[in-house]
């Protein structure tokens, strides 16, 4: 069939690792080798965005290289992907020979007013929207009337369509065999999406021909980056299951792939939400992307700080000039992160420290009285400050490999890939 042929199957389970200096794609295979021991396999999703690309000064080719050299050195045999992540019209062309999966961001786009011709349609189109809605393993059904589901689609319609339009670019730059594996994302933007708006996003995704395989909706909740969930992981939980069961139902209902799933975004140390995560799968027996927040950053740093004075050194500086900038490093992940000011020592104060105790404060381990979540946010967001060092970074991380790999293998296999695919 025609409209199937781009695709490229994701697997049940994936994870996505951001490797932001290029350095530690091993280290992270390994965590899956581990993990595929214990018998599970987790395929890895290399990802990197275009504003993470503009901020190291990287390319998208270099993420696929990195990637692939590691698969050859480790014998890898499984499948591995290469993600360009966030993308949009205008900067996804840069992405298409490197990538096989592609995360279409077209958060900005919601809210924004669609024809209200084309919204009449749809709702005409689609008047088993309208009514009590049952869905297996959704106890209640829930009411959408005529004026909710307008109101919906009005809301999201602009935004499906500018992701039918990537969607198709990368269809047709692809070239005549395209395979490729499709993410939506909708994660970026203030208010978290209901389950019944997933699954009008769903039968809209749907009717635009997209055949997304991923779906990254905003979730319930604070996901700040590198640190663990803030919210109420009761609501949580139940949204979770009910998104799990709107999806069953779509892909049944508007014919979308079989292996449609969730992507948690800026999951990587939600580690109060895995138990959630981990029942959730084996009851339900869904699949899930997971998408970690560049936080193998913070693994290069507790690294070198434990690696010896020069290491130490190198992380004290990058310490403190990210307290001198803090407001302008914090700026762009405003609505990402949440540092107390006043828990932040003074760069005098940190540069007392010894290597294990920096260590100790940003490596997240939260039962550590050691610990400080607000060093460790101003820290994953201070990577552009190692990136101006140049190679004076990426020199310690080559002279340190061996230290520095053991933090990011042991974070990724035991503090992720275990809590969320073991339990
Ligand atoms: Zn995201």
């Amino acid at each position: 069939m025609a409209k199937h042929k781009e695709r490229l199957e994701l697997e049940r389970f994936s994870f996505g690792i951001g490797d932001r200096f290029a350095h530690q794609a091993k280290a992270q295979l390994k965590a899956f080798q581990q993990l595929a021991l214990d018998g599970v396999d987790v395929v890895p999703v290399w990802n990197k965005s275009n504003r993470e690309h503009t901020l190291i000064g990287s390319n998208p080719e270099s993420v696929h290289h990195f990637a692939s050299e590691a698969v050859t050195a480790l014998g890898w045999r499984n499948n591995w992907h290469v993600d360009a992540d966030h993308i949009r019209l205008e900067t996804v062309d840069r992405f298409i020979g490197c990538s096989d999966f592609f995360t279409i961001d077209v958060a900005e786009s919601i809210g924004k007013p669609a024809s209200s011709e084309k919204v009449e349609t749809f709702v005409e189109r689609h008047s088993e929207l309208i009514g009590d809605i049952r869905i297996q393993g959704i106890a209640h059904p829930f009411p959408l009337s005529e004026g909710d589901l307008v109101a919906i689609v009005g809301k999201y319609l602009l935004a499906v369509e500018e992701a039918g339009r990537i969607y198709r670019h990368i269809l047709v730059k692809k070239g005549p065999t395209p395979k490729f594996i499709t993410e939506v994302s909708m994660d970026e933007t203030d208010s978290p999406q209901t389950p019944p708006e997933l699954l009008i996003i769903l039968a809209m995704l749907s009717d635009e021909g997209i055949r997304v395989q991923t779906i990254a909706p905003k979730f319930t909740g604070r996901f700040n980056k590198g640190v663990d969930y803030v919210g109420d992981i009761s609501k949580f939980e139940k949204e979770f299951n009910d998104d799990i069961a709107v999806i069953a139902h779509a892909v049944d209902a508007y014919d979308l792939p079989r292996n449609l799933k969730l992507s948690v975004h800026s999951g990587s140390d939600k580690f109060s939400l895995y138990p959630v995560i981990h029942r959730a799968l084996v009851r339900s027996h869904a699949g899930i992307h997971i998408k970690t927040a560049g936080t193998t950053w913070l693994e290069e740093l507790i690294g070198l700080a434990e690696s010896g004075d020069e290491g130490a050194k190198f992380v004290k500086e990058i310490y403190a000039q990210a307290l001198e900038h803090a407001e302008e490093l914090c700026a762009p992940y405003a609505s990402v992160i949440d540092i107390d000011r006043s828990k932040l020592p003074s760069s005098d104060r940190f540069a007392a420290l010894n290597g294990s105790q920096i260590a100790s404060a940003i490596r997240h381990i939260q039962q550590n009285p050691q610990f400080n979540a607000n060093i460790r946010q101003l820290l994953h967001v201070a990577f552009k400050l190692a990136a101006k060092t140049g190679s004076r970074f990426t020199n310690l991380l080559v002279k340190n490999e061996e230290i520095v790999a053991q933090q990011v293998t042991e974070n990724l296999y035991q503090r992720h890939l275990r809590p969320l695919f073991i339990g």
